[in-house]
């Protein structure tokens, strides 16, 4: 029944969008004088699109004070219903673009989150990228103590209410942020303003990316991805270490640790190469594209077939694709064309159109196809969904023979840590071996990247390969840790 190959969620997104989705990018740019805050923060965003359609928001530091906009929406959409842009002008901005997931799609979600420090004399405003594994009980703690929270159940905000509290008369913002990361656990890169000046920092794990640039020599930038520091016209530096903070204001520009560096270890989420980050960004210094070329390349050595025409599947699985292409000399062809326009959100047609629409997104060029053998690679399997989608158009075009391929290693695990994933029971990897797979996606032969190659890729084990292998750098359950009141 082709009905039963396009399960839809109960809610208005028709496009099951069967893949994972990271859940935020964050920018932010600090100038020593006057700069475009306005347009600078649109074109970071607007790079980072990628990592969160749902909303987006910023704040601009403006002669010592903080305003902010924000709505639902993509970032074009967020821009446009400005009207007054001048006031936005400044030298410092920091903005957000979000996937939402914990704390859910409430408006009072959105970011950046801003409020006065312990005293009420300065304005703080934050964006984050992550996800704290222990958020629930530090709220809980600080209403406890009367502290109010705006967000239904934001873990960005925990962030923000700790970094208030801790900016009494004897604490400056550096020690404040230290004091936080003490009792926060899980996975943050973290952008803040406050007093002009701008504070960008990252868990002792480095979980989620955060690099920083130069616009030129008076103006610093931070960005989820170098894309964002492309997109402005500026260069980049590096990455931030895990647990490194990095504090810009007027007179310059300090280096500091939240950590002792016995203290951090690099684990930065594996999936940012196969999937979240765009292909022109570098992630710790390491060009996305050529980790995802590789990823074919190797699928090809561990499991040689005899095909006439490699595909990849839009966007993620192209550059594989070619890798796969290049090492095996069969052609690749992008014969898959995906409309570009499709949004997340479809008004929920009715069974019978469903049916009739699969080709919606992606069309196969027909007489590509027919009679082929065909090696189709996908950058991963989620719960496989789309893959039996795929395969349907391939064997309606007249594909004689379908090998399909996935350029990571089977997904047996949910994350945690800032990142939106299906559950375990719905992860086709976690509930079936690799035969029974092949059947249910009625392919002629399925294999994926072995996670020996996939760490022979990436140079080693300074990666979470937490949905590969249940192992995860932060422990949900056992991380044991005490809360201090003031
Ligand atoms: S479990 Fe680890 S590797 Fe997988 S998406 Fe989450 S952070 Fe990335």
């Amino acid at each position: 029944m082709i009905s039963q190959l396009f399960p839809v969620k109960k809610d208005y997104k028709y496009y099951d969008d069967d893949k994972f989705h990271d859940e935020c990018g964050i920018f932010g740019v600090y100038s020593t004088e006057k700069i475009d805050t306005l347009s600078l923060i649109q074109f970071g965003l607007f790079a980072l699109q990628h990592r969160g359609q749902e909303a987006c928001g910023f704040s601009v530091l403006r002669d010592g004070f903080i305003l902010s906009h924000k709505s639902e929406g993509l970032v074009l959409d967020c821009f446009r219903k400005i009207s007054n842009s001048k006031c936005y002008q400044g030298n410092a901005v920091i903005g957000h673009t979000r996937y939402s997931t914990e704390g859910g799609q409430s408006k009072k979600n959105i970011q950046p989150f801003f409020g006065k420090d312990y005293n009420g004399k300065s304005t703080i405003s934050i964006v984050h990228n992550g996800n704290l594994v222990n958020a629930k009980y530090i709220r809980k703690k600080l209403e406890s103590e009367g502290i109010n929270f705006i967000s239904e159940s934001s873990d960005s905000e925990v962030i923000l209410r700790l970094i208030q509290k801790y900016l009494d008369n004897n604490s400056s913002l550096e020690e404040a942020i230290k004091k936080t990361t003490i009792y926060i656990k899980g996975a943050y890169s973290v952008i803040v303003l406050m007093d002009n000046k701008i504070a960008a920092f990252r868990d002792p794990n480095g979980i989620r990316p955060l690099c920083y640039g130069m616009l030129d020599d008076k103006s610093y930038i931070f960005s989820s991805e170098t894309c964002g520091i492309d997109s402005v016209g500026g260069f980049y530096i590096r990455d931030l270490f895990p647990g490194e903070i990095i504090i810009a204001d007027k007179k310059s520009i300090q280096f500091s640790v939240l950590r002792k560096k016995e203290h951090t270890r690099k684990r930065i989420c594996s999936f940012e190469y196969i999937y979240f980050s765009r292909p022109d960004s570098l992630i710790e210094n390491i060009n996305v594209y050529e980790i995802r070329e590789r990823c074919g390349e190797k699928l090809y050595e561990q499991h040689p077939v005899k095909a006439d025409v490699v595909i990849g599947v839009p966007d993620s699985g192209v550059p594989a694709a070619i890798g796969y292409s290049k090492v095996s000399g069969i052609p690749f062809k992008p014969i898959l064309v995906k409309n570009k326009y499709i949004g997340r959100s479809f008004i929920l047609p009715k069974q019978e159109m469903r049916e009739k629409i699969v080709n919606l997104k992606l069309n196969p060029i027909l007489d590509e196809i027919k009679g082929k053998h065909v090696v189709i690679i996908d950058d991963s399997i989620v719960r496989g969904t789309t893959s039996r989608r795929l395969v349907y158009i391939l064997r309606k075009a007249g594909a004689k023979k379908i090998h399909f391929r996935s350029a990571s290693p089977p997904i047996i695990a949910p994350c945690y840590l800032g990142v939106d994933t299906p559950r375990k029971k719905d992860l086709i990897s976690y509930n079936h071996m690799k035969k029974n797979i092949e059947k249910i996606l009625d392919v002629d032969s399925l294999e994926f990247l072995s996670m020996e190659n996939l760490i022979e890729i990436l140079g080693g084990y300074n990666y979470c390969f937490g949905c590969f292998t249940g192992n995860y750098p932060v422990h949900k359950k056992n991380d044991i840790f005490t809360y201090e009141k003031k």
